[in-house]
């Protein structure tokens, strides 16, 4: 039997559909609109590629958009200078920071310097800790963790009580995702276990899961005979195993062997269009929440 697929390319429609009607509403009742500005330094195609989908997403919700390119060279304190300016910008919510940056300037120094309450992407450590107490302390949850809930209660899974197994512990998808899915409340309540390249039976654990989360960026890593029937899996695995000939663009493969797996699987993410589009997506919806917060209304 073929597993349901759950279609990030869909969900993401839904919900950029109620986050414009929402800053619609908010518009016309408080006058305001969410302000995001990115800022991009240098020219790195693939950044200037992220950014621009960024913008373009952020318009069409209705959100006031600013794309500010700084030059390669710029420096550290420069940089920072400009962050402080944003933080006290009071037209703007959400500060995003391209990165990778340039070698002479330090990431975390950077990150760090965005106020935590303008952190749209969740991942100043005041936000990351915010995340591990839970609850009502959430204000931003990490973008990609944050999509792959929204997908699983989305596609009405079960997660209270059961079994979750995250493949990856990284700190922008495995650690955020596995904390979420522990947490009291909605699209959680799981039992949850993290593997990663030190784990010693990885099939033992994979084959416990009710819900399986891989994204380990590892291309048909887990195999069919590692999922338990009838199991939700979510593969967040990106990997580039080689150019189409005709369109020359890459082909990707998920972390997940998906031909196979979606005839065990109770439900399954696609690669590409599954958990991919909803990075942006959730973007969207934390830039509107740190309006909401700041307007009282979240
Ligand atoms: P990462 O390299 O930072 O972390 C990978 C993790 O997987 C590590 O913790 C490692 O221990 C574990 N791992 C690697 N090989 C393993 C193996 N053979 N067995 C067990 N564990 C193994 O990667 P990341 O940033 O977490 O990203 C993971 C994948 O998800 C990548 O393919 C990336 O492109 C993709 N990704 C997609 C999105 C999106 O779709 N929006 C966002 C972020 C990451």
């Amino acid at each position: 039997m073929s597993a349901q697929l759950i279609k990030g390319t869909e969900i993401r429609e839904q919900i950029l559909e109620e986050i414009t009607a929402e800053v619609a509403q908010i518009k016309e009742k408080h006058g305001v609109v969410p302000g995001l500005v990115t800022i991009l330094v240098g020219e790195n195609p693939a950044s200037i590629s992220y950014v621009t989908l960024k913008i373009k997403t952020a318009h069409r919700v209705g959100f006031t958009e600013i794309q500010d390119t700084q030059p390669v060279d710029i420096s550290e304190a420069d940089l920072l200078a400009l962050i402080d300016k944003y933080n006290k910008d009071d037209s703007i919510n959400g500060i995003l920071v391209q990165v990778p940056l340039p070698k002479h300037i330090d990431d975390k120094k950077v990150l760090n310097a965005i106020d935590p309450d303008k952190d749209v992407d969740g991942f100043h450590p005041v936000n990351v800790g915010r995340l591990m107490i839970g609850g009502d302390e959430v204000k931003f949850p990490p973008c990609t963790p944050a999509g792959i809930q929204e997908m699983i209660i989305r596609a009405g899974v079960e997660t209270s009580g059961a079994e979750v197994v995250v493949v990856g512990r990284s700190n922008i998808v495995g650690k955020p995702i596995a904390n979420m899915m522990l947490q009291k409340g909605k699209g959680a309540n799981a039992t949850v276990t993290i593997v990663h390249t030190r784990t010693k039976d990885l099939a033992a654990h994979c084959k416990r899961a009710d819900i399986l989360i891989v994204a380990a960026g590892v291309p048909d890593l887990v195999k069919p005979e590692w999922i338990k029937p009838g199991a939700c899996v979510i593969d967040v695995g990106v990997n580039r195993v080689g150019v189409n000939e005709k369109s020359g663009k890459a082909i990707l493969k998920g972390d997940v062997d998906f031909d196979a797996a979606k005839e065990i699987a109770g439900c399954i993410t696609p690669v590409p269009g599954g958990v991919g589009p909803m990075t942006i997506t959730m973007l969207m919806l934390n830039t509107l929440k740190s309006l909401k917060f700041k307007l009282g209304i979240e």
